[in-house]
């Protein structure tokens, strides 16, 4: 069997490579490459650029204002953008392009996708995600965060956590519980916020590596127009698992390449510090090189499921417990080879911390960025425990997990 790309899904990439070159500065090194101030900037003139050339949400509808391209164009695209450093793939981007816009395509209301869907490709709505809370994580279901109706209003209160660029963002998609009564998975409602109102305080959480990526985003009688509210009313479980298979099964090949680019970068570290004939550094590195090729198999096997329709089903999983296992063991292999200057305090992050995207340069500060960054990976989007728990009873048939509140001990303990 031969894997491989259709000949109109190359020519694509074609066309995709010449649009790049006439686009990007002739010296573009990658968006990796820039500091801070320079990445914001590039980062507004692209997406126009993009958006001018239908690429910048490629398989929405034109009538949307999408490019109205199907699924593989869209993995052709992000792999030539992420080959050239050029990829806009940040969360501001991804939330609204990737996720809550086709969303509000399968299940808002007209009115909804004529308000938000082209203020998400303008950029002039910045969204996040709230969806845990501080006793709600893996158990999301059971959040607290809640709201009544008050005429053709919500009233929100509670409290988010974790919120991704909350700080930079005007607008927060919710689940919030709209019926103390019901089973939990049924009374939560999927609505639409707007953050600039007095009822909505965001405060800051340092993360591990020094930096401010996302915060605490509390909610005292926030308000929100009936409106707003996608799907129905207590039945916003369903939208959050709409939105969630957005979130999953998006770009089934990207990793593959940021990982090779990241394990490339890491074999020619091993050459300068002079550890390629260390025999423990060389089976580390060829174990890695094993963990990259696989991820690419999974990619394609993905990619071929989702061209196919057929759901992505465990291998979302197996694949996110690969990638983020893979991404700490690098890392750590990384610092072992760096040695003793891995330990040097640092205080600040790096100015070129995109250690993940190609193009970027890679430093002993961005090796150590990316080490500590690689901590949330087997957290974050699902932790591992719990991707775990769905391999286990999806595919080897293990009996559901015994749960702590419902489990046998709860009897004898009582
Ligand atoms: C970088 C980063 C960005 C994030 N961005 C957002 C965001 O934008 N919006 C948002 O809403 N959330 C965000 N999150 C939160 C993320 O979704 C949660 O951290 C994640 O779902 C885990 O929930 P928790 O932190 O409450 O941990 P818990 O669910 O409390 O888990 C604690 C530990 O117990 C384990 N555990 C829990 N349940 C089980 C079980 N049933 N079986 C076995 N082990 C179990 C977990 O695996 C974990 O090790 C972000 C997190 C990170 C790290």
């Amino acid at each position: 069997m031969e894997i491989r790309y259709s000949s109109e899904a190359e020519a694509y990439r074609l066309k995709i490579r010449e649009i790049l070159k006439n686009n990007l500065p002739a010296d573009w090194k990658g968006i990796g490459a820039l500091d801070e101030e320079a990445r914001e900037k590039f980062a507004e003139d692209w997406k126009k650029v993009l958006h001018v050339n239908g690429l910048l949400a490629v398989n929405w509808p034109k009538e949307f204002g999408g490019g109205g391209l199907s699924f593989i164009e869209r993995v052709i695209l992000n792999e030539e953008l992420t080959k050239a450093g050029a990829e806009l793939d940040d969360v501001k981007l991804a939330l609204g392009v990737n996720q809550l816009g086709p969303t509000l395509m399968a299940v808002g209301t007209q009115e909804q996708r004529e308000y938000f869907l082209p203020r998400i490709l303008s950029g002039e709505h910045q969204w996040c995600q709230g969806y845990s809370e501080p006793n709600s994580g893996s158990d999301l279901a059971g959040l607290a965060a809640s709201a009544y109706r008050d005429g053709d209003e919500w009233v929100i209160n509670g409290q988010k956590i974790w919120t991704s660029e909350a700080h930079t963002a005007n607008w927060i998609y919710l689940l919030v519980r709209t019926d103390a009564e019901a089973p939990k998975h049924e009374g939560v409602t999927f609505m639409l916020v707007d953050m600039n109102q007095p009822g909505v305080e965001v405060r800051k959480v340092v993360n591990i590596c020094g930096s401010h990526d996302f915060n605490e985003v509390f909610f005292t009688d926030a308000r929100t127009p009936h409106k707003y509210v996608v799907g129905e009313v207590n039945k916003g479980w369903s939208v959050s698992t709409v939105l969630l298979s957005e979130e999953r099964g998006n770009d089934p090949t990207q990793r593959g390449i940021i990982h090779r680019a990241q394990l490339d970068a890491l074999v020619e570290v091993a050459r300068q510090r002079g550890v390629t004939n260390d025999s423990v550094m060389r089976q580390r590195l060829v174990r890695a090189h094993t963990d990259v090729e696989i991820m690419r198999w999974i990619g394609l096997k993905m990619l071929s499921d989702a061209l196919n329709d057929r759901p992505t089903g465990p291998e979302g999983s197996l694949f996110k417990i690969m990638w983020s296992q893979y991404h700490q063991r690098l890392t750590n292999l990384a610092m072992d080879i760096i040695g003793i200057e891995s330990t040097t305090p640092w205080g600040m992050k790096p100015a070129n911390f995109f250690i993940d995207l190609p193009g970027a340069p890679f430093s002993t500060r961005s090796w150590m960025w990316s080490f500590l960054a690689a901590r949330s990976d087997t957290i974050r989007g699902g932790t591992g425990e719990i991707q775990r728990n769905i391999v286990g009873e999806r595919v080897l048939g293990l009996p559901k997990e015994v749960r702590m509140d419902k489990g046998p001990w709860n009897q004898t303990l009582r």
